[in-house]
């Protein structure tokens, strides 16, 4: 089957209309990096493809204590984010500088395991996805974005527009953990975002990407954190908390088991940066 007709709508309002119309038979793409092999392998066979290029999706403004991200927006683009480190970080360890030049923020959030390093960062900021259709827009949380493997919130007729991301009040660090230095995929990526009162820790948010359906939050480890000095006691604690609740998978890069003894390491190191910026 090929593909019979493409769209390069011109607006959100014109990509959602055209998705209402044609619906499920239509493939949205971004920056293709991800939809594109599929399509070149003869995985997907789309009859439609709307590309989101020209809607006035690619943009980054940034009023009262927020960062807004089109989703359009390269990772490239994310490297000159100043306000915040953790993205610019999280940028430069997605792929090389091809991917990153094609590759947007939208998409990163759509990718399959072990890809997802970029949500990861905007997970640990608490980001709020802006999702609209013809029915009009909504917000919701990333964590709330995710419902498993390859399945997200977003509702038929829906398109994700922005990620809305409050500057961190907290400390933050990132790790990712490959098998090469440079554009490696993730065995285990961290990132992690704490604030505190004095020694204490008031509010902690980890993040892990690589071994998960998802990117997903450590909950057990922040809540272990929560209240707590952040010393090596308790980031030791919180490290093997995360590696116990968190969902590894075996692949051509690291077997499961490999990938749960990484994620204790990684979020031990992960936090220990954050002390040392003290
Ligand atoms: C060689 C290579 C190396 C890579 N390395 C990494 C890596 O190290 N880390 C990593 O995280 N990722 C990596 N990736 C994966 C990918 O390149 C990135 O995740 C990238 O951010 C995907 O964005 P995209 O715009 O190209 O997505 P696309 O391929 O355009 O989109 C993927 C799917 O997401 C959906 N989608 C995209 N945007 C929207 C939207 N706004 N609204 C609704 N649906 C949407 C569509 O269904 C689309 O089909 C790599 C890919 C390759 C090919």
């Amino acid at each position: 089957m090929n593909t019979r007709e493409y769209f390069l709508p011109q607006s959100v309002n014109e990509a959602t209309q055209l998705l209402a119309k044609h619906g499920p038979f239509m493939l949205v793409m971004a920056g293709g990096t991800i939809a594109m092999p599929l399509i070149n392998e003869g995985i997907s066979f789309p009859q439609k493809v709307m590309g989101l290029r020209r809607a006035g999706l690619s943009y980054v403004t940034k009023p009262n204590g927020k960062i807004t991200i089109g989703a359009m927006s390269t990772l490239t683009q994310m490297l000159d984010l100043k306000e915040i480190p953790i993205l610019q970080e999280a940028a430069h360890q997605v792929g090389g500088w091809a991917i990153r030049n094609m590759g947007t923020v939208g998409g990163n959030l759509f990718a399959p395991p072990p890809a997802g390093d970029f949500a990861a960062a905007l997970m640990a900021l608490d980001a709020q996805l802006k999702l609209v259709s013809t029915a009009g827009a909504r917000i919701i949380s990333l964590t709330d974005f995710y419902t498993g493997f390859m399945t997200t919130a977003l509702s038929p007729g829906e398109l994700v527009t922005e990620i809305q991301v409050p500057v961190p009040t907290g400390k933050t660090a990132y790790l990712k953990y490959g098998r090469k230095h440079a554009n490696t995929p993730a065995v285990v990526t961290v990132a992690a975002q704490i604030e505190l009162d004095g020694e204490g820790v008031t509010n902690s948010r980890i993040a892990l990407n690589a071994v998960g359906p998802h990117p997903i939050r450590a909950s057990k480890a922040e809540e272990i954190l929560s209240g707590s000095p952040l010393n090596p006691t308790t980031i030791n604690m919180a490290a093997s908390a995360a590696a116990e609740e968190c969902e590894p998978f075996s692949d051509a890069i690291a077997t499961e088991w490999y990938r749960r003894k990484m994620v204790e390491v990684y979020v031990r190191r992960t936090l220990t940066k954050i002390t040392d910026r003290r």
